[in-house]
């Protein structure tokens, strides 16, 4: 296991902090901010993916509503690491940022990858939360109605441990940016790395109660009994099955959607970052 918890980033300053962008005001009862044309980033993805190499899966061979899985795989890859997003129609920042990721393909050397860009294409055409069905995917992870949870599930079943896993989202209540972290052995932390880095850009939401869970400084660390939920959601079943650690990222969606989308942005590369492992490109 090869984590990297060094504080390597400084938290913002006082003045940073006071001309952080602010609320819009938009999101009364539902999240009101723009749509993506998520059949375009998905096209987008597939071109970076062919560009710098990756392996493309298609997980729901849908003709409309296509879900793909991509990996890239190095040799004497020292780190597993996992990402996903677009779970929530409702959400584009998520799409939005592993788009840019994948373009930009700045990823750290001796990484292995997988990504899966978006969970719930049709949710984002409808502009919705749930899919074409009314299913929140995101709590069909113990007992999957859906036919993309359980081909989701059948291929994460074929691929290896992950150091970590990292679900990126949005709330479209949330005061700033927050994340969720499951880390039920303990391990080195990267959160309060990934709050420092995000903080100098947007708002953090520093609220004591986040979703109904307490909160310290925009990190949930639920203590959970997954035996005990009737529901799961996607970081749920990663953690007992896939990995032993996950970071749920949740941009807060009633912010500029570019401020949202450079917060996740910064957030995945906080994550990624380790001072003994060099960048590529
Ligand atoms: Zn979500």
């Amino acid at each position: 296991m090869n984590f990297c918890g060094e504080p390597v980033l400084r938290a913002a300053t006082r003045d940073a902090v006071d001309k952080l962008p602010a609320r819009l005001g938009r999101n009364q009862g539902a999240y009101h901010g723009e749509g993506i044309d998520i059949a375009a980033v998905l096209r987008d993805n597939l071109e970076s993916a062919r560009q710098h190499g990756w392996t493309v899966e298609s997980l729901v061979p849908d003709v409309r509503y296509p879900v793909y899985a991509l990996s890239r795989r190095v040799p004497g890859a020292r780190r597993r690491l996992y990402f996903s997003t677009g779970i929530h129609g409702d959400e584009p920042a998520g799409p939005l940022a592993i788009s840019q990721l994948l373009r930009e393909n700045r990823w750290p050397a001796e990484v292995d990858l997988w990504v899966v860009p978006c969970l719930n294409p049709e949710g984002f055409v409808l502009r919705q939360r749930t899919n074409g069905e009314g299913v929140d995917l995101n709590r069909d992870y113990r007992q999957p109605r859906s036919h993309t949870v359980r081909a989701h599930i059948r291929w994460l079943e074929r691929q290896p441990h992950f150091d970590f896993a990292v679900c990126l989202h949005e709330d479209w209540e949330a005061h700033g940016f927050y994340l969720y972290e499951l880390n039920p052995d303990g391990e080195p932390s990267l959160a309060e790395n990934v709050i420092a880095a995000v903080g100098a850009g947007i708002p953090i939401d520093h609220s004591p109660t986040i979703d109904g869970w307490p909160a310290r400084g925009g990190i949930i660390r639920p203590q959970i009994e997954p035996a005990d939920r009737p529901e799961w959601p996607e970081a749920i079943h990663l953690v007992m099955n896939q990995t032993r650690h996950s970071y749920t990222l949740e941009a807060p969606s009633d912010f500029e959607l570019g401020v949202r989308v450079r917060a996740l942005v910064t957030a995945v590369e906080a994550l990624l970052l380790c001072r003994d492992e060099e960048r590529v490109n």
